[in-house]
C-alpha cells in the first residue's frame, strides 16, 4: 500500500480506537501489483478478556460491482436523454402535422359550404371525420408526452356538466346506433349544474371511456352514470362517474395493464378494432391530476365498468361563459306521458327527465304491455298527452305498435314520438306513412328531447314553441353579405392557409388584405384602418407576438382605439394564452381550425358598428 494511503489508515484505525464506534467505508486503494481497487472497510472496535482494545478489519474488493454501477449510471443517463429527445420530437412532430393538417381541415369545411352533389357531400365528409380522427391521435400523443415531462397542467373553471354530456352524446350517439346498440345517459337529480373543473379534460376522459364502450361492445348497450354524494359544508360534491358496456370484457390479469401506454389487450396487427393504446394511460393521468382514480372492474363477455370519483367544488352562483341553460324550464303539469321500451336503464332515464318537468308518466317495457295500458286507459276514459315509444325491441316491434295506436280511433290523434337507434331513411318514411310527429335518434340531449316533446304537444302547453321561434330569428341576423363586413387583415406565413382563411371569410362578405409576415402587418395596419386583424403566432422576419407590440404601441401613442387582434396558432396551452394575451391580443384560435369556429369567432369580435 502507499505510503500516503496507509496513513490514512492508521488515522481511521485511531478514530475507531477511540470513539470505540464501527466504520464502514467505500475507498480506493492501488494494491501491491499497482492496480487501483475498490473497496468496501468495515472496522470495529474490540476488546481482549484483558480489556485491551484491539481492531477487527476487514476489507472486501468490490472493484467489478463498481464498475457494473458506474456503466448503469452512464445507461441510465443516456435513456433519460433519450426519453427526453423523444418527448421533444414528439411534441415537435405534432406541431409540425398540425399546421398542414390547418390545410386540410379548413379546406374541407370551405369545401362544404359549396355546391356539391350528394356523392361529392359523402366524399368530403370523409374526408372531415378522417381528418378529425387523425387530430385526436396528433392530440393524444402530444398530451402524453406532455404527462411524461409533467408540462400539463389543470383548469379550474365553472362549467355546466349537462353541455359536457350533451355534446357526447351527440357526438358518440352516432357511433353507437350505426353498431346497432344504444347509448345511455343517467345522471341524478343531485348533480349540480354548475361545477368546478377542467371540462375539456372532463370531457376527453368521458369521450375516451364512452368510446372504448361502443368500439368493444358489439350488442347491447353502454351506459354512462353519474351519481352524486353532497357534502354542503365544504360545499364540494363527491360525484360518481360509471361507464357501463355489455361487450367483450376483459380478461383479470390485464385489467392492470391496459392502463399503461400503448397496452392492449389485442396488439396484433390483425385486431378488429383501432387505437393506439394512449386512451387509458391519458385518462388516468388526467383524473389522477384532478384528484381521483380511474378503477375497471370486468368480466369476460359480459361486459366491463369503468369508474372513478371527483370531488369537485361547485358554486351555483357562478357565472358560466357561454352558459346553455334554457331560460325557461319547461313545465309539463297536468300532462300525462306513456313510454315504451324494452330497456330498463332507458325507461328510467326518460321517466325521471319527464317527472322532473311535472308529467305523469306510465311505463311499458314491450308493446304488448304498452297495448294493456292503452285499453285500460280506453277502459277508464283517461288519455295520454304524448305516447314515446322505442323501435327495435323484441317480439312486437315499434312500427307494429304505431300502427295499432293509428288503427285506433281512441287514440289517433294522440301525438307521438319514435325514440329510435336506428338512424336510416328507410326507417324513418316507414314510420312517417302513419303519420307521426317526432321521429328522434337516441340519444337525444335532454334538453332537446323536452322542447321536442313541447313541440308536439296540443299547442296551449307548449308555450315553450313561441320563445325558440324567436331565438333562431335573432340568430339569423347575422352580418349581411352585400357589401362589406368588415375589413380584415391576415397576417400568416403559410400560403396554404393564408388560401384557406381567404375562402372561408371571402364568400362571407368580408374585405380580407393577406400579408406573410408580422413586419408587413405593421405596415399595413398604420396606412389602413381594419376591423379585426387575425395574427398568426410564428412568422419570420416579425413574429405575431412583435407584431402585435408595435401595434399595441403605436395605437398608444396615437391614441387610436384598439383594433381587435386574434391570434392564430398551433401552441395553444393555458400559458400560451395568457402570453398572448399579456401581449395585446383579444383571443386566441387554435389550428387547425374549421371555418364556421373562424366565422363566428371573428363575428363575435368586430366592433359594434361594423355588425349592424
Ligand atoms: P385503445 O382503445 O386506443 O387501444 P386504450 O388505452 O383506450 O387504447 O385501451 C387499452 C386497451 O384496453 C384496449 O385496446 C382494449 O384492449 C382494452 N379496453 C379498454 N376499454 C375496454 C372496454 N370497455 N372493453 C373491453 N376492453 C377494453
Amino acid at each position: 500500500m502507499p505510503k500516503e494511503q496507509s496513513e490514512i489508515f492508521w488515522e481511521m484505525d485511531d478514530l475507531v480506537l477511540k470513539t470505540k464506534k464501527t466504520s464502514v467505508n467505500i475507498e480506493t486503494t492501488t494494491n501491491a501489483a499497482g492496480s487501483r481497487r475498490w473497496v468496501e472497510s468495515t472496522k470495529s472496535y474490540c476488546e481482549n478478556a484483558k480489556g485491551e482494545p484491539f481492531i477487527i478489519g476487514v476489507l472486501s474488493d468490490i472493484t467489478e460491482l463498481k464498475t457494473r454501477e458506474e456503466a448503469l449510471i452512464i445507461a441510465e443517463q443516456k435513456a433519460r436523454e433519450a426519453a427526453k429527445i423523444k418527448t421533444q420530437f414528439l411534441a415537435n412532430i405534432s406541431h409540425e402535422i398540425r399546421t398542414p393538417m390547418n390545410g386540410v381541415m379548413g379546406m374541407t369545411s370551405v369545401l362544404q359550404n359549396t355546391d356539391l352533389t350528394t356523392e361529392q357531400e359523402d366524399m368530403v365528409s370523409v374526408i372531415e371525420r378522417s381528418a378529425d380522427s387523425l387530430l385526436a391521435i396528433i392530440n393524444d400523443i402530444l398530451d402524453s408526452s406532455k404527462m411524461e415531462t409533467g408540462k400539463f397542467k389543470i383548469d379550474q373553471a365553472p362549467f355546466l356538466l349537462s353541455d359536457i354530456v350533451d355534446d357526447i352524446a351527440a357526438l358518440l350517439g352516432v357511433t353507437a346506433n350505426a353498431k346497432g346498440i344504444e347509448l345511455v345517459i343517467d345522471i341524478d337529480d343531485e348533480t349540480p349544474k354548475v361545477l368546478l373543473g377542467d371540462a375539456g379534460r372532463l370531457r376527453q376522459v368521458l369521450i375516451n371511456l364512452i368510446g372504448n364502450g361502443i368500439k368493444f361492445t358489439e350488442t347491447g348497450y353502454v351506459v354512462l352514470k353519474v351519481k352524486t354524494q353532497i357534502d354542503d359544508a365544504a360545499k364540494r360534491k363527491r360525484i360518481h362517474f360509471f361507464i357501463r358496456d355489455t361487450g367483450m370484457g376483459i380478461e383479470k390479469d390485464q385489467l392492470e395493464n391496459i392502463f399503461n401506454k400503448f397496452e392492449q389487450v389485442d396488439g396484433s396487427t390483425t385486431r378488429k378494432v383501432g387505437g393506439t393504446g394512449l386512451g387509458l394511460s391519458i385518462s388516468r393521468n388526467l383524473i389522477n391530476l384532478m384528484g381521483g382514480d380511474i378503477s375497471v372492474k370486468s368480466n369476460v363477455n359480459s361486459g366491463s365498468v369503468f369508474f372513478f370519483t371527483l370531488d369537485l367544488p361547485y358554486d351555483e352562483n357562478a357565472p358560466i361563459e357561454k352558459a346553455k341553460t334554457p331560460d325557461t324550464f319547461i313545465d309539463f303539469k297536468g300532462r300525462r306521458a306513456l313510454i315504451v321500451d324494452d330497456l330498463d336503464v332507458n325507461l328510467s332515464v326518460l321517466k325521471s327527465n319527464l317527472e322532473r318537468h311535472s308529467m305523469v308518466v306510465d311505463q311499458a317495457k314491450s308493446a304488448v304491455e304498452a297495448t294493456a295500458l292503452l285499453k285500460a286507459a280506453i277502459a277508464n276514459k283517461t288519455r295520454y298527452d304524448v305516447i314515446i315509444t322505442d323501435f327495435l325491441m323484441p317480439k312486437i316491434d315499434g312500427l307494429s305498435l304505431v300502427k295499432a295506436i293509428k288503427n285506433s280511433a281512441y287514440f289517433k290523434s294522440t301525438p307521438l314520438m319514435v325514440l329510435s337507434s336506428v338512424d336510416t331513411v328507410d326507417s324513418q318514411s316507414s314510420f312517417q306513412k302513419y303519420d307521426i310527429d317526432k321521429y328522434l335518434i337516441k340519444p337525444v340531449k335532454t334538453a332537446k328531447l323536452l322542447q321536442e316533446i313541447a313541440n308536439i304537444l296540443p299547442k296551449a302547453a307548449s308555450q315553450t314553441g313561441r320563445r325558440l321561434e324567436t331565438e333562431t330569428a335573432s340568430k339569423t341576423n347575422v352580418t349581411s353579405k352585400e357589401g362589406c363586413a368588415g375589413r380584415i387583415l391576415l397576417a400568416e406565413d403559410n400560403a396554404i392557409n393564408r388560401q384557406v382563411f381567404q375562402m372561408a371569410l371571402v364568400p362571407e362578405g368580408y374585405d380580407l388584405d393577406s400579408v406573410e409576415n408580422g413586419k408587413l402587418a405593421f405596415d399595413h395596419f398604420q396606412r389602413e384602418k381594419y376591423d379585426v386583424i387575425l395574427m398568426d403566432v410564428s412568422m419570420p422576419v416579425m413574429d405575431g407576438l412583435e407584431a402585435t407590440k408595435a401595434i399595441r404601441d403605436y395605437e398608444a401613442v396615437h391614441k387610436l382605439t384598439p383594433t381587435p387582434i386574434l391570434a392564430l396558432t398551433a401552441h395553444s396551452s393555458a400559458e400560451d394564452r395568457v402570453r398572448f394575451m399579456k401581449t395585446g391580443m383579444d383571443e386566441v384560435l387554435s389550428k387547425p381550425l374549421k371555418a364556421g369556429d373562424l366565422i363566428e369567432k371573428v363575428k363575435s369580435m368586430l366592433p359594434e358598428k361594423a355588425k349592424n
